[in-house]
């Protein structure tokens, strides 16, 4: 079984739509994958019918934008009610502040003299509800001013880089709290990955596992092969899941093509488990694994 827990499509910064990416998770032997767009549940219809027609087994979830300590952390979300109020009022206030942080992006890549528009922007955005830098790095890369997204983000967008605007983001602690209440599951993306990795030692990863957190995901192209030996301790430590995944993002991010990391059969049989239990406490109306007979069918 091939099990890939990280995807991204147009529903977010992804190139390809979500009937794509499920295509091309046929075509490269994935028995399994979770679309995880950023902050919406906006590509989950797609995928699902998608799914239906070729017999892919997708997980719906999401990636939501947290914070803990000052530090962003990206907290992957599966088989959750996106409808929960109290959820989809937060998701509302990061999508805000994702798109409130378009204008001054633009004012100030423009007084750093690049020709930009917030309209140019919008056009490489599409229909994603989820704007992000990846946006505004293909608008360059169209307009031949760099390369490619990794270019336009390491001269215009990181941290500390002309282009850069903070935008608002949950409280992890909180955020776990809601997708549980949701009915869903919460695993921690990339947590050593740039960014988190100074925030997520292992008394906080503690921490949050007391506030509901059930895995971490340890293989991911962010990660050294060191990182992930400790990281797999620590969750067998701490009896957190551990997964891998690709954090596939199209022709948007190289080295994280679909099924470069994958999520051991025994640790998503976990998952599922406690994403049952969840939704079972909540009472809310998650969703179901699409194909979820396939995986009986597989001989797990
Ligand atoms: P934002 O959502 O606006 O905070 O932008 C973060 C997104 O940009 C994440 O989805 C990352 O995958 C993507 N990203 C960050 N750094 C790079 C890079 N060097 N090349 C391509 N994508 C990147
Ligand atoms: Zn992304
Ligand atoms: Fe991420
Ligand atoms: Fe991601």
């Amino acid at each position: 079984m091939r099990i890939d827990l990280h995807t991204h499509s147009t529903a977010s910064d992804g190139t390809d739509s979500p009937s794509q990416v499920v295509d091309l998770a046929v075509g490269a032997g994935l028995d399994v994958i979770a679309l995880t767009d950023h902050d919406s549940a906006a590509g989950w219809d797609e995928a699902r019918l998608r799914a239906e027609q070729v017999e892919l087994t997708v997980i719906l979830g999401m990636e939501i934008s947290t914070k803990h300590a000052g530090a962003g952390v990206h907290l992957l979300a599966y088989l959750l009610d996106p409808s929960y109020p109290p959820l989809d009022d937060e998701l509302g206030l990061i999508l805000e502040g994702r798109a409130g942080r378009l204008a001054a992006m633009v004012g100030q890549l423009r007084a750093a003299g690049l020709d930009i528009t917030e309209a140019e922007v919008l056009r490489q955005v599409g229909s994603s509800p989820a704007i992000g830098r990846p946006h505004i790095a293909d608008t360059l890369v169209a307009k031949h001013i760099v390369r490619d997204r990794a270019e336009a983000f390491d001269t215009w967008l990181n941290v500390g880089k002309p282009g850069y605007v903070n935008r608002y983001a949950t409280s992890t602690v909180d955020m776990i709290g809601l997708v549980t209440q949701a009915g869903g599951v919460c695993v921690i993306a990339h947590p050593w990955g740039r960014g988190s990795r100074r925030v997520l030692d292992a008394d906080t990863l503690e921490q949050l596992t007391f506030s509901g957190l059930v895995g971490i995901e340890v293989d991911h192209q962010g990660h050294s092969a060191a990182d992930r030996a400790a990281l797999a301790a620590l969750a067998a430590d701490l009896g957190l899941v551990a997964t891998g995944s690709s954090d596939f993002h199209g022709d948007g991010k190289t080295n994280h093509e679909l099924g470069c990391n994958l999520t051991r059969p025994d640790q998503f049989e976990r998952l599922i488990g406690a994403a049952a239990a969840n939704a079972a406490a909540s009472e809310r109306p998650v969703p179901t694994v699409v194909n979820a007979a396939r995986l009986r069918g597989a001989g797990r």
